[in-house]
């Protein structure tokens, strides 16, 4: 018998600053609350009865959560994006179109995706999760949804066989 496991209930949150890349075209800097929500499909563990404990889940959610909570959100993997660190200053420049922002270092953070998009937050935190495969045998696979706002936002599976 399988079980699907609900930690969120879109109450992890984070505020954020972003601008989402086109090909040509940059949005303008704008936030959102973002909601937060895991769960997780898999066997009862025979030993503990649970499928993951809560306690271990957590940390990976809150550390997710707290590198992106109040800051400017950035891609690292965007060519059309040029990032500079110099001096405690970021520097940044959407290429096409020569529009350029400087944030404090301390208030950016950036992310080993290719734009700001739900779709690459969630792919981000299901690569965090994947180390629990191993741990947990009866594990089958983690569901991760990022939400803009209650109602928008984007649910990405990953599964103990097909981890991409
Ligand atoms: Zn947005």
């Amino acid at each position: 018998m399988s079980y699907r496991l609900i930690q969120g209930g879109l109450t992890f949150k984070f505020a954020a600053a972003h601008f989402v890349l086109g090909e040509t075209g940059c949005e303008r800097l704008h936030g959102h609350n973002y909601l937060v929500e895991v769960q997780v499909l898999g066997e009862q563990d025979e030993e503990k009865n649970l499928v993951i404990d809560f306690l271990e889940l957590k940390p990976f959610v809150r550390n997710f959560v707290e590198e992106l909570d109040h800051r400017v959100l950035l891609p690292s993997e965007n060519p059309q994006l040029l990032v500079t660190k110099n001096e405690g200053e970021c520097f940044v420049e959407f290429l096409p179109k020569k529009k350029k922002y400087i944030f404090p270092v301390v208030d950016v953070s950036l992310l080993p995706i290719k734009n700001t998009t739900v779709e690459e937050f969630a792919r981000l935190l299901t690569i965090k999760m994947k180390p629990l495969f191993s741990k947990y045998p009866n594990i089958e696979s983690f569901e991760v949804g990022v939400f803009e706002y209650k109602g928008q936002g984007c649910w990405k599976k990953i599964t103990r066989d097909n981890s991409s």
